[in-house]
């Protein structure tokens, strides 16, 4: 018996026999070329063949994996047509070299690039840049598709697999994945947790070729491997399987349940939206509306701002996919970790107290007023609750809402349809806000509680700082006296309240925060039965004199 180590990054466990995927690899061979109009022509067909192929993959994606897969087949597509990715090929072309040499070239230029930046998650789009080269030199060489071969269901391990590739797979013949590279954000392992099989990457180089056909136990939760496991971890592993199972199923029953604690203290479980997908998401796993929706997709990673049109599609979608459940659409957040490329903010020394969130559309009310205006008209087809963000004083809530105003009305004038009572919330996340809760209930519908900003602002600690550790505590009692200052002057003031930062997802903390009070709870899809169960053992008024001893100032 043999153990790998790597990282669990899609939960569930799998047995079954090891398969190795074969690759397409397109041979590039440097031989003549033809003259540059040619080979030029030949890269310019066979990236209109990959863009088709990549159109078919979305499709798929999306009807296997949901939007958010889909969406990086999209995302693939953008790429191939990038002018820079363009023009590097272009230049090797005009040097003389052939299609294919030039787009090797390119793609090891472009990978390499990728793989040296900072950002972890920048990194991981070399895998991209290489798995779209792959595809147009595969169409230009004619090289062999990919795959393995099995007539039954197998483990599938591979050094790595691209999100093509991971697409493509016939899902009804994969058990598992475990690939030597990859992290916890690859492609890779979202797809996995998208499709639902469970998953295990980074390995190292532990698996060898010999391997292929022995039996494996795949943990896709705590990442480990067994191959020709011994009776005993057979056993374990088969009992933790009926336990995720029985787990599953008892979850599944709670999806259109309420949340609701034995002593029947009821609270709203809702979600946060990253992306159209997480809308979907929201709706699979019983959330009660969507308690924050981040418009910032729509502004990252495109060149320029996206238009009231544009936007208007997207917040109606959200709306009508929603139903009669609220979604609550927070309005532009950029700023600080958020930089658009396009909207050259000028540099700061610490630009998570500089121009973020609310003062940016403030300062800039041309940019606010289209998104109020996509709001506003979207506001028609649901029901929407507007949300604003990094708020530090009144006046700032009564400008936005007089701006608020001035939408309506313009919007009136023209004859446009849009709903009356779309309330306006503030987020808490500044500890001024918190302080000032009194006064800005007179001002606010609701108010949902940032705890990721407002830990980093009263904790002085750089949320984006990993080295900080222990010291960067979002239980802090000093976070927590704040959230129940807010919901006692929320409540005084007849004003709902919710949390929608990532506190309200930890598990620990759900007795506490219905012992301070709040209303709702807004959080990632996958984590609204889990919650759901969690309240539903929680006795509230208990945890609450527990709470108001710990609280209690002295
Ligand atoms: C927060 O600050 O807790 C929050 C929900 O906003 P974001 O994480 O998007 O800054
Ligand atoms: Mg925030």
């Amino acid at each position: 018996m043999i153990t790998i180590y790597g990282k669990g990054v899609s939960a569930g466990i799998a047995a079954g026999p090891l398969c190795f995927f074969r690759h397409a690899r397109a041979e590039v061979t440097r031989g003549a070329a033809a003259d540059a109009e040619t080979e030029w022509k030949r890269f310019r067909d066979a990236r209109a063949a990959a863009s088709e192929q990549l159109g078919a993959l979305a499709e798929r994606a999306r009807a296997t994996a949901g939007d958010e897969a889909a969406l990086l087949f999209e995302t693939h597509r953008m790429m191939a047509e990038d002018p820079d990715y363009e023009e590097a090929v272009a230049e090797g072309v005009r040097g003389g070299m052939s299609a294919e040499a030039a787009l090797a070239d390119a793609r090891e230029r472009f990978a390499e690039q990728f793989a040296a930046m900072d950002d972890p998650y920048m990194r991981l789009r070399a895998a991209d840049v290489r798995d779209i080269s792959e595809r147009i030199l595969a169409i230009l060489t004619g090289a062999a598709q990919g795959g393995f071969e099995s007539d039954t269901p197998v483990i599938l391990a591979a050094d790595d697999l691209s999100p093509s590739e991971t697409i493509q797979l016939d899902k009804g013949k994969i058990l598992a994945i475990v690939t030597e590279g990859g992290a916890e954000v690859s492609h890779t392992a979202i797809l996995a947790r998208a499709m639902g099989i469970p998953a295990v990457v980074g390995a190292g180089g532990c698996l060898r070729a010999a391997y292929a056909g022995h039996e494996a136990i795949v943990d896709g939760e705590d990442g480990t491997v067994v191959l020709d496991p011994d009776a005993e971890t057979r056993a374990r592993l088969a009992e933790k399987r009926a336990e995720q199972l029985r787990e599953r199923e008892r979850l599944d029953r709670l999806r259109g349940g309420a949340s609701v604690t034995r002593d029947g203290r009821r609270v709203r479980i809702c979600c946060n939206a990253g992306d159209p997908g997480d809308v979907a998401a929201a709706l699979a796993n019983g959330g009660e509306g969507i308690g924050l929706f981040r418009s910032e997709f729509l502004y990252l990673g495109r060149e320029a701002f996206p238009s009231e049109e544009e936007q208007f599609e997207a917040y109606r979608k959200a709306l009508c996919a929603m139903g009669d459940r609220e979604v609550v659409i927070r309005t532009l957040d950029i700023g600080a970790d958020k930089q658009l490329g396009y909207f050259a903010l000028p540099r700061e020394e610490n630009p998570a107290m500089g121009n973020r969130g609310l003062r940016v559309c403030l300062d800039r009310p041309d940019i606010f007023r289209t998104q109020l205006r996509a709001l506003y008209r979207a506001s028609a087809f649901g029901r929407l609750g507007i949300l604003l963000p990094m708020v530090a004083s009144v006046w700032e809530v009564r400008e936005a809402k007089e701006l608020c105003g001035q939408v309506r009305r313009e919007l009136a004038a023209e004859g446009a349809a849009f709903a009356d009572d779309v309330p306006v919330g503030v987020m808490i996340e500044t500890p001024a806000a918190a302080l000032l809760s009194d006064r800005l209930a007179k001002e606010a519908d609701f108010f949902s509680c940032g705890t990721n900003d407002l830990a980093q602002y009263t904790l002085a600690c750089d949320r984006q700082n990993g080295n900080l550790g222990r010291f960067f505590d979002p239980r802090h009692i000093a976070v927590l006296r704040l959230l129940k200052l807010v919901v006692d002057n929320a409540h005084r003031n007849g004003v709902r309240v919710g949390i929608c930062g990532e506190l309200g997802a930890d598990p620990q903390m759900t007795e506490t925060l219905l012992a301070i009070g709040f209303d709702e709870l807004s959080v990632p899809p996958n984590r609204v039965l889990p919650l759901r169960q969690r309240v539903r053992e929680a006795d509230a008024a208990l945890a609450r004199a527990r709470l108001l001893d710990e609280l209690t100032y002295s």
